[in-house]
């Protein structure tokens, strides 16, 4: 059971307070200076925001701890990466901007096997000799005459596990202390086909709380609308109706025009279940929003994607769905709820980053994606403090009685505002244990002896 903790001074609705937590709980707010300043660990905040901890509302947690450990082609030199890498045994990377084949991997080796995922997440490519090594541990019926042929393995990640040498799991404890020095104490797994086995290794390796959209979750169920090739209506329907059945709402990947629509359809078809969400929406014009405000359906977007990839949208998007890509201001308007999510590890795993972009929607390259759909800053934060089980609902506050996850600013919440960057947060408590202190921020205190 963690010890009483004492913030003193620390910015809550505007005001300066101090705020107790015990058994992980925050038990008492009041004016600064007027409470009780005795407990087993104080923290003075001066003056620095304390604000309930960010919820990731879709990540990816074992593909973004894996995706630490390999090598990023996104990048500008590209494939270019992988030519000269030091070791021996399997490359992995990761970030592809093209649907590669098993020639463009060649080009680079034809020796040490290499898989590359791109940047959808939903083709890997191998090289010869991965093909090879795959064969030779999986048997020569393992892979498809098209598979091999062309090097390329769609949404084959299940096939993959089986097939290749089992590397251990990633390294998600260190995940874990990377989103705590973020700010994030809670998040959404957004992985379909996460059972419970990988659950439990998830709650074991990561400080946060994490709920599951997986085929054994705990949250709404994972569905992807596969856009390449659009599942029938009534499959659709049917698949729906049944989730909604067993109690659990759906989370319906949607990234093109079309298999947003068609999701809409089928779920009016369906009806709405209560924590019905759009993961995406990438593409969604004014018509499809009323639709889905209808439905009292919530949109998940992120930002990241904007920043990351907006480029590659305003180059190669068709020229009418350009005003409706990656919608936030517009959603609102139309009456959707909309949070915010990274998912990483296709979009960048930062919230602050997140937050700073759904203001300006801006590219790397410094282009605006869709200015008119900027939010305030505090409209964008507040869409990362929805509860993870009603993300388009109200933004959590600080009160008494409340679970203390809690992210503490080095500075007030105005200063993080007008320029948000995670090297602002300076401690991150879940259910009142301090897990996260900012090295060298000089005014964290424990009292003597
Ligand atoms: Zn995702």
């Amino acid at each position: 059971m963690s010890q009483p903790l004492l913030f003193r001074n620390v910015e809550v609705d505007g005001g300066p307070v101090d705020v107790r937590v015990e058994r992980g709980l925050v038990s008492r707010i009041c004016d600064s200076g007027r409470g009780d300043v005795e407990a087993a660990q104080v923290i003075d905040g001066v003056g620095g925001a304390l604000l309930p901890g960010l919820v990731d509302h879709h990540v990816h947690l074992l593909a973004t701890a894996a995706a630490r450990a390999s090598v990023d082609v996104s990048g500008p030199s590209g494939l270019a990466d992988l030519s000269d890498l030091a070791g021996e045994g399997w490359v992995r990377a990761v970030g592809a901007r093209h649907e590669l084949t098993k020639d463009d991997l060649d080009a680079v080796s034809r020796d040490r096997p290499i898989r590359v995922q791109h940047r959808s997440g939903a083709l890997w490519t191998l090289n010869s000799a991965g093909l090879d090594a795959v064969s030779r541990s999986g048997g020569p019926r393992s892979l498809t005459r098209r598979q091999k042929e062309t090097g390329q393995l769609w949404r084959a990640d299940d096939q993959l596990r089986t097939l290749l040498p089992s590397s251990g799991l990633p390294d998600l404890v260190s995940l874990g202390r990377d989103l705590l020095t973020r700010g994030v104490t809670a998040v959404s797994d957004a992985t379909p086909a996460l059972d419970a086995a990988a659950r439990t290794v998830l709650g074991d390796a990561l400080p946060q709380r994490i709920m599951s959209m997986g085929d054994a979750g705990d949250g709404p169920r994972k569905v992807v609308v596969a856009d390449h090739e659009l599942p029938p209506l009534n499959t659709l329907v049917s698949t729906f109706v049944d989730v909604h059945r067993a109690g659990r709402a759906v989370a319906l990947h949607c990234v093109t025009r079309e298999s947003l629509v068609l999701a809409v359809v089928a779920l009016r078809e369906a009806g709405s279940h209560p924590g019905d969400r759009i993961e995406h929406a990438a593409v969604c014009d004014d018509d499809v929003a009323a639709l889905m405000a209808d439905l009292g359906v919530v949109v998940v977007t992120q930002p990241s994607l904007v920043r990351q990839r907006g480029d590659d949208y305003l180059a190669d998007c068709a020229p009418q769905d350009r005003p409706w890509l990656w919608r936030h201001a517009g959603l609102l308007a139309a009456g959707v709820p909309v949070a915010l999510s990274s998912d990483a590890p296709y979009g960048d795993v930062d919230p602050w980053r997140a937050i700073a972009t759904a203001v300006d929607r801006t590219t790397i390259s410094g282009a605006v994606l869709g200015a008119d759909e900027g939010v305030s800053p505090l409209r964008a934060l507040n869409a990362m403090l929805t509860p993870p089980d009603d993300p388009g609902g109200r933004p959590r506050t600080i009160r008494e009685g409340v679970a203390a996850d809690l992210c503490l600013l080095a500075r007030p919440l105005a200063h993080m505002l007008a320029d948000p960057a995670s090297t602002m947060v300076a401690a991150t408590v879940i259910g009142g244990e301090v897990l996260f202190r900012r090295p060298g921020w000089a005014c964290a205190s424990d009292p003597p002896g």
